[in-house]
């Protein structure tokens, strides 16, 4: 398989690329971005000889349909990643919590978020890709919380790979502060910076375009790369948690093999219900894909009214902080695919010239053919979380702001699957005053709802509070190069 880009070729840039070119260097012509130029399809005999598969079964069969340029064996070792996850026999359970709502919970691996479904084995491919090349990579990633921890996790003591992570000093809470500055490894570097994630990321974003900060890396023999959500190395591993998850429907007897389901996941940069959407261009029986946000709503404005406007927003702070974000870089693929480069370039160009875009008619009605999309205010939210408390059931906020979806935009009475992204325990002081109990600590909030409610809090979570504080380096922006070329 190989990979084309997004807003077309500058012809300096190879026109087609290997998925291991994809990977390291994820950048395409104009700013694009790299997308597969066909899709395997899966038919019904595909489906029907994976149900009841294991899930590392079926990544190896979905990897076979991709044809990727990775060894079979590494991909196999890479695999083995899921054996950390808490029951290796099915690293993403399903749980019934509606007569027709089944919740995949995606999270059940060492840093308690869904980002782990696709860093995990992607680090490994990744750090096996540069020592294979006899190259040395520095991964640069900003953080509002989980994608540090997450890539922090997949890198310790990865060869070749070396990893600096900027957060938000103050900006996170105490079970993400605490996963990212008391990971031990040689190999990686937690800064703290006083500001906030927007500060954070536009430092991030200053030193991937800076010459002379590359220049001085390549004095050490070392490339720049990042792990973020655009690099299609993540992406393919977010296709096959859905197929997954429709087929253990199928095995339970919910849905008939071929019976369509809605899929509802709560998005931030649109890499989570991109995957779905591959899933069901490549066959998997999905009626609609249903995206839920928070206040911070231009994706439900983009699928609502066509209209993706940055003019006069301004990124609210919410208690799904994860998704708090307005440009959402996977659309991009979306559009590409439904309206072809040409167009998917205008688009774009016009977001960075103009602040917005807007689409036609037709071209609305084609991205409605596959998602509608709607938002849910935190206070929704803690509504939604003590009504399923309740009920003996608890999520996390960005999870619970999907049952809005689940009540407003079903046309059709489907089973459903709802993607839940983290777990309680990421965001203990949210759940618990939900549940009418504010707490100023999440230690505090972890006992409590723990104590209340029954549920567990991981060993994973419950250690980090007696850890060493392995990183205690908080600087101004100005400071952030100076201490990562210390670092290198
Ligand atoms: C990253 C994240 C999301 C958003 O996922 P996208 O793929 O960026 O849309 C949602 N919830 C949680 C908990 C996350 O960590």
């Amino acid at each position: 398989m190989t990979f084309i880009e997004t807003r077309g070729n500058d012809g300096v840039k190879p026109s087609e690329v290997a998925f291991s070119e994809a990977i390291l260097s994820p950048s395409a012509s104009f700013g694009g971005l790299y997308v597969p130029k066909t899709l395997p399809r899966l038919d019904f005999d595909f489906f029907k000889a994976h149900t009841g598969s294991h899930y590392k079964t079926l990544c190896k069969a979905l990897f076979e349909k991709f044809d990727v340029d990775i060894p079979a064996e590494e991909l196999s070792a890479a695999l083995d990643r899921y054996d950390r996850f808490d029951d290796p026999s099915d690293p993403v359970p399903l749980k019934q919590v509606e007569e027709d709502a089944f919740v995949s919970e995606l999270w059940h691996g060492p840093t308690r978020a869904f980002k782990d479904m696709a860093l995990q084995p992607f680090g490994y491919i990744l750090s096996k890709l540069a020592e294979r090349r006899g190259e040395h990579y520095l991964i640069m990633a900003a953080t509002s919380g989980d994608t540090g921890p997450a890539t922090l996790e997949t890198f310790k003591n990865a060869p070749n790979i070396k990893v600096a992570c900027l957060y938000p000093a103050g900006g996170t809470s105490d079970v993400q502060r605490l996963q990212m500055v008391t990971e031990e490894a040689a190999n990686e570097k937690v800064i703290g910076i006083r500001g906030d994630f927007d500060d954070a990321q536009t430092a991030l974003k200053n030193l991937l375009a800076s010459e002379s900060f590359k220049r001085k890396l390549k004095e050490s023999q070392t490339e720049l790369s990042a792990a973020n959500s655009v690099n299609f190395g993540r992406i393919i591993f977010q296709i096959i948690y859905h197929i997954y998850s429709y087929l253990k429907l199928v095995e339970r007897g919910e849905v008939a093999l071929g019976e369509h389901i809605y899929i509802i996941v709560p998005s931030g940069n649109f890499g989570n219900v991109l995957g779905a959407y591959y899933a069901k261009k490549m066959g998997l029986p999905v009626e609609k894909l249903l995206i839920s946000s928070n206040i911070n709503n231009i994706l439900t404005d983009l699928v609502t009214k066509g209209e993706y406007d940055l003019r006069g927003r301004s990124l609210c702070q919410t208690t799904s902080p994860a998704m708090d974000i307005l440009k959402s870089s996977n659309v991009e693929r979306v559009l590409f695919d439904k309206f072809g480069p040409e167009r998917t370039r205008e688009l774009m160009e016009s977001l960075n010239e103009k602040g917005f875009y807007r689409l036609s008619g037709d071209e609305l009605a084609m991205l409605r053919e596959d998602f509608d999309a709607t938002f849910c205010s935190d206070e929704e939210g803690k509504a939604v979380i003590a009504a399923y408390a309740k009920k003996g059931y608890i999520m996390d906020p960005h999870t619970a702001t999907c049952f809005k979806a689940y009540d407003q935009l079903r046309k059709k009475s489907l089973k459903t699957v709802i993607c839940s992204t983290a777990e309680w325990t990421k965001f203990s002081r949210t759940v618990c005053d939900a549940l009418g109990h504010p707490v100023e600590r999440d230690i505090e909030a972890l006992q409590w709802v723990s104590g209340h409610y029954g549920v567990e809090v991981p060993p994973m979570i419950a250690e980090l509070f007696e850890k060493p504080i392995v990183h205690d380096t908080v600087v101004e922006k100005e400071a952030i190069e100076e201490e990562i070329l210390k670092f290198i």
